[in-house]
């Protein structure tokens, strides 16, 4: 069903509306998606409070576990009196108060090979942030083969990386991380929340984008910073043709339905590739 923009939505959003260049389309795109936000901790969390507030239509929330103390520090979707509750629950909670017209599904579980062809259902994009290797390379592997974009982004004490996978025409995780890190132990990093708020912003920025096609998002390319002395950079990330995850290249235009994939100068430098 392809729903049309309401005369609540157009006041709702009037003010992204106002954007240069993003239309009504751009905004009934965006009421039309589904996103899958793998973790909703210091950096999903935040990209789907900010994927509410700009009127995504739908998304599904992955993260296993109860809510503790020590999260406390970067979860901005929790409450103290959730402590020890599911936070995933919470997490839909606080994003129906934010934005009732979002309709939320929650997954209190980790990604295996087993649930994530259920949970990939209907989902145009797929947002990267559990804190381990493991269920990052499950929902890469995923997204390749279902041909889904999906954004990929970590976060380490004051430093972060982001880039986005486009299925068989720019990097995987596995072409860029062929093997793991080590100095990734889950639940063992420093985080400070303002820093991973700040790449969960980026993530649904690059959603977004991607979503409606507006703008142009990150292509082979990973952008890199270190708040500690506020250096951003990007560097380039060449795919791999013979990585054994995303293997053969082939047109991006082909195969994804994305608008971003057809409507900007983008698609051409996809084509090009
Ligand atoms: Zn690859």
């Amino acid at each position: 069903m392809h729903e049309q923009l309401s005369h609540t939505d157009r006041e709702r959003y009037r003010r992204q509306l106002m954007l240069r260049g993003f239309t009504a389309d751009h905004q009934k795109r965006l009421k039309n998606s589904t996103a899958l936000i793998a973790g909703v901790g210091g950096l999903g969390g935040t990209a789907a409070l900010y994927l509410a507030a700009a009127g995504i239509g739908r998304m599904i929330l992955v993260h296993a576990g109860n809510l503790t103390l020590s999260n406390m520090n970067r979860q901005v979707l929790m409450k103290n009196n959730k402590i020890g509750k599911s936070r995933v629950l919470q997490a839909k909670k606080t994003i129906e108060e934010l934005n009732s017209d979002v309709r939320i599904e929650v997954s209190d579980e980790r990604i295996t090979h087993n649930n994530i062809q259920q949970l990939l259902k209907g989902v145009q994009v797929a947002l990267s942030a559990r804190p381990n290797f493991q269920e990052r390379r499950v929902l890469n592997q995923a997204c390749v083969e279902r041909v889904i974009p999906m954004v990929e982004a970590a976060m380490n004490g004051m430093e972060g990386y982001i880039f986005n996978v486009i299925p068989k025409a720019a990097a995987c995780l596995h072409c860029v991380y062929p093997e793991d890190d080590p100095s990734w132990e889950e639940m063992g990093f420093p985080v400070l929340g303002a820093v991973s708020g700040m790449l969960g912003c980026m993530m649904a920025l690059e959603a977004i984008k991607l979503l409606t096609g507006y703008g142009k998002p990150l292509f082979s390319e990973m952008l890199l910073f270190n708040t500690m002395d506020m250096e951003f950079r990007k560097v380039k990330i060449p795919r791999n043709d013979r990585c054994p995850v995303c293997g053969e290249r082939r047109a991006f235009s082909e195969a994804c339905p994305l608008p971003a994939c057809s409507e900007n100068d983008h698609a051409q430098e996809r084509k090009s590739l």
